[in-house]
Protein backbone atom coordinates (compact mmCIF):
# COMPACT_ATOMS: atom_id res chain seq x y z
CA UNK A 1 0.00 0.00 0.00
CA UNK A 2 1.62 3.59 -0.57
CA UNK A 3 2.56 5.42 2.18
CA UNK A 4 1.37 9.34 2.63
CA UNK A 5 2.59 11.97 4.53
CA UNK A 6 0.39 13.20 7.26
CA UNK A 7 0.85 16.68 8.40
CA UNK A 8 -1.03 17.55 12.37
CA UNK A 9 -1.19 21.28 13.14
CA UNK A 10 -2.54 23.04 15.90
CA UNK A 11 -2.11 25.26 19.04
CA UNK A 12 0.06 24.11 21.92
CA UNK A 13 -0.64 21.66 24.31
CA UNK A 14 -3.46 19.73 21.98
CA UNK A 15 -1.83 16.40 22.59
CA UNK A 16 -0.89 16.72 19.00
CA UNK A 17 2.24 14.87 19.33
CA UNK A 18 0.60 11.90 21.81
CA UNK A 19 -2.11 11.34 18.92
CA UNK A 20 1.06 11.62 16.27
CA UNK A 21 2.97 8.92 17.92
CA UNK A 22 0.44 6.90 18.40
CA UNK A 23 -0.66 7.11 14.48
CA UNK A 24 2.82 6.65 13.45
CA UNK A 25 3.39 3.32 15.57
CA UNK A 26 -0.33 1.66 14.40
CA UNK A 27 0.76 2.76 10.51
CA UNK A 28 4.46 1.59 11.15
CA UNK A 29 5.32 5.28 9.71
CA UNK A 30 7.97 7.98 11.48
CA UNK A 31 7.00 10.64 13.86
CA UNK A 32 8.61 14.10 13.33
CA UNK A 33 8.46 16.34 16.46
CA UNK A 34 9.23 19.65 14.73
CA UNK A 35 8.46 21.49 18.03
CA UNK A 36 11.61 19.83 19.44
CA UNK A 37 13.73 21.36 16.58
CA UNK A 38 11.77 24.74 17.73
CA UNK A 39 12.90 23.86 21.63
CA UNK A 40 16.32 22.65 21.02
CA UNK A 41 17.26 25.87 19.15
CA UNK A 42 15.87 27.89 21.99
CA UNK A 43 17.62 25.80 24.60
CA UNK A 44 21.13 26.44 22.67
CA UNK A 45 19.98 30.39 23.00
CA UNK A 46 19.86 30.03 26.36
CA UNK A 47 22.38 27.87 27.51
CA UNK A 48 25.00 30.55 25.18
CA UNK A 49 22.98 33.38 26.93
CA UNK A 50 21.94 34.62 23.42
CA UNK A 51 18.32 34.94 25.09
CA UNK A 52 16.70 35.13 28.28
CA UNK A 53 19.09 37.66 29.79
CA UNK A 54 19.65 41.95 29.55
CA UNK A 55 22.29 40.95 27.36
CA UNK A 56 20.42 38.20 25.40
CA UNK A 57 21.25 38.78 21.34
CA UNK A 58 19.02 37.05 19.15
CA UNK A 59 21.75 38.08 16.26
CA UNK A 60 24.12 36.04 17.78
CA UNK A 61 22.20 33.35 17.84
CA UNK A 62 21.22 33.76 14.31
CA UNK A 63 25.43 33.89 13.40
CA UNK A 64 25.42 30.59 15.23
CA UNK A 65 22.47 28.87 13.46
CA UNK A 66 25.38 26.68 11.41
CA UNK A 67 26.82 25.35 14.16
CA UNK A 68 23.61 24.04 15.76
CA UNK A 69 23.31 20.37 14.39
CA UNK A 70 20.07 18.51 15.33
CA UNK A 71 19.49 14.77 15.06
CA UNK A 72 16.57 12.09 16.12
CA UNK A 73 18.02 9.30 17.26
CA UNK A 74 16.18 6.59 18.81
CA UNK A 75 15.69 5.42 22.13
CA UNK A 76 15.52 1.85 22.76
CA UNK A 77 13.99 2.39 26.36
CA UNK A 78 11.21 4.63 24.92
CA UNK A 79 10.61 3.17 22.17
CA UNK A 80 10.58 7.15 20.35
CA UNK A 81 13.39 9.32 19.00
CA UNK A 82 15.10 11.88 21.54
CA UNK A 83 16.14 15.04 20.37
CA UNK A 84 20.26 15.47 20.31
CA UNK A 85 21.83 19.20 19.73
CA UNK A 86 25.64 19.23 18.74
CA UNK A 87 25.84 15.04 19.81
CA UNK A 88 24.26 15.53 23.31
CA UNK A 89 20.22 13.98 24.13
CA UNK A 90 18.37 17.70 25.24
CA UNK A 91 15.03 15.57 25.07
CA UNK A 92 14.55 16.62 28.83
CA UNK A 93 16.28 19.83 28.72
CA UNK A 94 14.12 20.84 25.98
CA UNK A 95 10.45 20.28 27.71
CA UNK A 96 11.09 22.97 30.96
CA UNK A 97 8.59 26.33 31.27
CA UNK A 98 11.70 27.95 30.52
CA UNK A 99 12.31 27.02 27.41
CA UNK A 100 8.41 27.21 26.22
CA UNK A 101 9.00 31.25 27.43
CA UNK A 102 11.17 31.52 25.01
CA UNK A 103 10.64 29.48 21.78
CA UNK A 104 7.80 31.11 20.46
CA UNK A 105 9.93 34.18 20.24
CA UNK A 106 12.84 32.40 18.54
CA UNK A 107 10.03 30.50 16.05
CA UNK A 108 9.41 34.55 14.58
CA UNK A 109 13.18 34.24 13.44
CA UNK A 110 13.31 33.87 9.37
CA UNK A 111 16.63 32.29 9.71
CA UNK A 112 15.84 29.88 12.21
CA UNK A 113 12.46 28.91 10.46
CA UNK A 114 14.41 28.75 6.64
CA UNK A 115 17.01 26.63 8.12
CA UNK A 116 14.42 24.19 10.23
CA UNK A 117 11.86 23.95 7.41
CA UNK A 118 14.36 22.94 5.08
CA UNK A 119 15.33 19.67 7.39
CA UNK A 120 12.30 19.09 7.69
CA UNK A 121 11.19 19.21 3.98
CA UNK A 122 14.20 16.82 3.18
CA UNK A 123 12.91 14.12 6.00
CA UNK A 124 9.48 14.02 4.03
CA UNK A 125 11.86 13.62 0.17
CA UNK A 126 13.67 10.83 1.55
CA UNK A 127 10.74 9.06 2.44
CA UNK A 128 7.04 8.79 3.11
CA UNK A 129 5.31 7.04 5.69
CA UNK A 130 5.60 10.36 7.61
CA UNK A 131 3.34 12.03 10.85
CA UNK A 132 4.63 15.50 11.06
CA UNK A 133 3.71 17.37 13.77
CA UNK A 134 3.65 21.20 14.63
CA UNK A 135 2.32 24.57 13.35
CA UNK A 136 3.21 25.17 9.44
CA UNK A 137 3.12 21.35 8.67
CA UNK A 138 0.08 21.56 6.17
CA UNK A 139 0.17 25.12 4.94
CA UNK A 140 4.19 25.23 4.47
CA UNK A 141 6.12 22.13 5.09
CA UNK A 142 3.93 19.65 3.40
CA UNK A 143 1.24 21.73 1.63
CA UNK A 144 0.59 18.67 -0.41
CA UNK A 145 0.32 15.97 2.50
CA UNK A 146 -2.45 13.34 2.01
CA UNK A 147 -3.77 14.23 5.12
CA UNK A 148 -3.76 17.13 7.05
CA UNK A 149 -5.19 17.53 10.77
CA UNK A 150 -5.69 20.84 12.75
CA UNK A 151 -6.47 19.99 16.69
CA UNK A 152 -7.35 22.84 19.10
CA UNK A 153 -9.07 22.85 22.40
CA UNK A 154 -9.77 25.48 25.36
CA UNK A 155 -6.37 27.76 26.42
CA UNK A 156 -7.77 25.69 30.15
CA UNK A 157 -7.57 22.57 29.30
CA UNK A 158 -4.85 22.69 27.50
CA UNK A 159 -3.13 24.51 30.51
CA UNK A 160 -4.35 21.36 32.68
CA UNK A 161 -2.78 19.09 30.37
CA UNK A 162 0.33 20.59 30.65
CA UNK A 163 0.24 21.87 34.13
CA UNK A 164 0.03 17.96 34.94
CA UNK A 165 2.90 17.15 32.84
CA UNK A 166 5.46 19.47 34.13
CA UNK A 167 4.10 18.80 37.87
CA UNK A 168 4.63 14.83 36.72
CA UNK A 169 8.35 15.55 35.66
CA UNK A 170 9.16 17.45 39.10
CA UNK A 171 8.74 21.24 37.64
CA UNK A 172 8.09 23.59 40.19
CA UNK A 173 5.34 25.87 38.43
CA UNK A 174 1.90 27.10 39.09
CA UNK A 175 -1.20 26.81 36.74
CA UNK A 176 -1.63 30.85 36.20
CA UNK A 177 2.26 30.49 34.94
CA UNK A 178 1.33 27.59 32.23
CA UNK A 179 -1.67 29.04 31.44
CA UNK A 180 -0.12 32.50 30.68
CA UNK A 181 2.62 30.63 28.46
CA UNK A 182 -0.37 28.63 26.47
CA UNK A 183 -2.02 32.31 25.86
CA UNK A 184 1.56 34.15 24.84
CA UNK A 185 2.50 31.48 22.83
CA UNK A 186 -0.94 30.81 21.38
CA UNK A 187 -0.71 35.01 20.05
CA UNK A 188 2.97 34.83 18.83
CA UNK A 189 2.43 31.76 17.11
CA UNK A 190 -0.89 32.95 15.17
CA UNK A 191 -0.03 36.27 14.73
CA UNK A 192 3.62 36.11 13.38
CA UNK A 193 4.53 37.43 10.02
CA UNK A 194 6.30 34.08 8.34
CA UNK A 195 4.11 31.22 8.82
CA UNK A 196 1.73 31.54 11.22
CA UNK A 197 -0.13 28.98 12.83
CA UNK A 198 -3.25 28.59 10.85
CA UNK A 199 -5.52 25.45 9.60
CA UNK A 200 -4.74 24.67 6.17
CA UNK A 201 -7.55 24.78 3.89
CA UNK A 202 -8.20 20.71 3.59
CA UNK A 203 -7.24 20.11 7.02
CA UNK A 204 -9.73 18.16 9.16
CA UNK A 205 -10.31 19.82 12.69
CA UNK A 206 -10.02 18.42 15.96
CA UNK A 207 -11.69 20.10 18.83
CA UNK A 208 -10.55 17.37 21.62
CA UNK A 209 -11.71 19.61 24.60
CA UNK A 210 -14.32 17.30 25.68
CA UNK A 211 -13.05 14.26 23.81
CA UNK A 212 -10.42 11.50 25.86
CA UNK A 213 -7.61 10.18 23.73
CA UNK A 214 -8.95 7.04 23.06
CA UNK A 215 -11.82 8.03 20.64
CA UNK A 216 -9.59 10.84 19.73
CA UNK A 217 -7.08 8.12 18.21
CA UNK A 218 -9.62 5.89 16.88
CA UNK A 219 -11.32 8.35 14.88
CA UNK A 220 -8.03 10.09 13.49
CA UNK A 221 -6.84 6.62 12.97
CA UNK A 222 -10.07 6.11 10.56
CA UNK A 223 -9.66 8.97 8.55
CA UNK A 224 -6.02 7.79 8.06
CA UNK A 225 -6.95 4.85 7.25
CA UNK A 226 -9.54 5.82 4.78
CA UNK A 227 -6.61 8.09 2.92
CA UNK A 228 -4.31 5.47 2.61
CA UNK A 229 -6.95 3.01 1.44
CA UNK A 230 -7.96 6.11 -1.53
CA UNK A 231 -4.07 6.05 -2.66
O1 LIG B 1 4.94 21.71 19.67
P1 LIG B 1 5.60 22.49 20.79
O2 LIG B 1 4.62 23.11 21.74
O3 LIG B 1 6.69 21.74 21.46
O4 LIG B 1 6.30 23.69 20.02
C1 LIG B 1 6.99 24.70 20.69
C2 LIG B 1 6.93 26.01 19.93
O5 LIG B 1 7.69 25.88 18.72
C3 LIG B 1 5.55 26.47 19.47
O6 LIG B 1 4.86 27.21 20.47
C4 LIG B 1 5.89 27.34 18.27
O7 LIG B 1 6.25 28.64 18.71
C5 LIG B 1 7.13 26.69 17.70
N1 LIG B 1 6.86 25.85 16.53
C6 LIG B 1 6.74 26.47 15.30
N2 LIG B 1 6.58 25.72 14.18
C7 LIG B 1 6.50 24.39 14.26
C8 LIG B 1 6.60 23.72 15.50
C9 LIG B 1 6.76 24.49 16.63
O8 LIG B 1 6.80 27.69 15.21
N3 LIG B 1 6.36 23.67 13.13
Amino acid sequence: MQKIIIAIDGYSSTGKSTVAKRLAKALGYSYVDTGAMYRAVTYYGLKNGFIGTDKGNLRALIEDLPKIELKFRPNSESGQSDMYLNGENVENAIRTLEVSKYVSKVSTVEAVRRKLVDMQKKMGSEKKGIVMDGRDIGTVVFPNAEFKIFMTASPEKRAQRRYKELLDRGEQVTFEDVLKNVRERDHIDATRKISPLQKAEDAIVFDNSDMGLEEQFERIHDFALRVIGKQ
